[in-house]
């Protein structure tokens, strides 16, 4: 499973998605992470989540819904175990996660079955750093693993880290663990990622890559005047339930108001359809290139 068909079955299931930035704290301090995606420091807001109005509030849809949790780290929110207990008991689940958390209580806490995916980021370099090991994360991916539920490995792809990544990927398939080679998205050292790669860089990850992110390397992040679902089925969300198109409707200067209301005190209100897409840049390129239609863009390709 990866994040296409975990996407591929929402859409199957005609569930909404929801791709919750449920906190912004981060345990880690990776030097390439997304500006507002983490911060050192916590939120007053935090103790206050509500686990059971969380669990009404999604219900309230009438429709089968799927929570994508995302951070920062959403392993260190105070009411993480509460919420991943509430949430796969009546919801379909997967966890962005750098899998320092307490793995065994996490499993203990859901069910396992709506649990569908974890996507567990290495950050090779900031957990050496930290004075944690490769082997301890993996002994952990094991772990969730060995339980049945479906867990990816994902590998960011720097300029700086692209040596270690074929020795990284062979050790995690020997343990059965499937990886993802991911290509940094963003700005580093005053250029432009990923469109920035070199030629060599790009065949180093190669091997590794998933469909998605050879259209991404192909294509750009640049999905302006197309009809995306993104804002009509598919949806981000902040901490305290405030609802947006899309990362680039929320955090860039998009000429539309990509506000969706509050899901969380009952103004969140979809868009009826799909939705021309006014981004110069789509930051979550992944959710564009689904949003967009994936198989359409694919077939103009070849
Ligand atoms: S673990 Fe993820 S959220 Fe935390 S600093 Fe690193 S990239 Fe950012
Ligand atoms: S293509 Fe990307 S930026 Fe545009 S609406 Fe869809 S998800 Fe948002």
């Amino acid at each position: 499973m990866n994040h296409f068909s975990i996407l591929d079955d929402i859409k199957k299931n005609e569930e909404l998605y929801f791709d919750w930035t449920l906190i912004k704290y981060c345990n880690f301090s990776c030097y390439y992470c997304f500006p507002r995606a983490h911060s050192p420091k916590r939120s007053p807001f935090e103790n206050e989540l509500d686990v059971n109005m969380v669990n009404q509030a999604f219900g309230a849809l009438k429709r089968p819904v799927h929570v994508n949790l995302t951070g920062g780290e959403p392993m260190m929110h105070p009411r993480f175990f509460e919420l991943i207990s509430r949430l796969t008991s009546d919801f379909g689940v997967s966890i962005y996660t750098n899998l320092t958390g307490d793995v065994d209580r996490m499993l203990d806490s859901c069910n396992t079955n709506n649990l569908r995916t974890i996507y567990a980021s290495l950050h090779l370099e900031e957990r050496e750093k930290r004075g944690k090991s490769f082997s301890s994360f993996i002994e952990k991916v094991i772990q969730v693993h060995r339980v049945g539920v479906d867990i990816r490995v994902i590998y960011v792809c720097l300029p700086s880290n692209l040596g270690r990544l074929k020795e990284i990927c062979e050790k995690t398939s020997e343990a059965g663990i499937c990886i993802e080679a991911r290509p940094f998205r963003g700005f580093l050292r005053g250029k432009v990622y990923p469109e920035s790669f070199r030629p060599e860089e790009v065949a180093l990850m190669d091997p590794w890559l998933h469909a998605k992110d050879r259209l991404l390397l192909k294509l750009g992040r640049n999905f302006f005047g197309q009809t995306c679902s993104f804002g009509c089925k598919y949806f981000t969300m902040d901490s305290v339930g405030d609802v947006y198109r899309c990362y680039s409707y929320k955090h860039l200067d998009v000429p539309k108001d990509g506000s969706l209301g509050n899901l969380f005190n009952g103004t969140f209100q979809p868009k009826r359809r799909p939705e021309t897409c006014w981004a110069r840049t789509c930051i979550c390129p992944y959710h564009g290139i689904f949003g967009v239609a994936a198989n359409k863009l694919i077939k103009k390709l070849n």
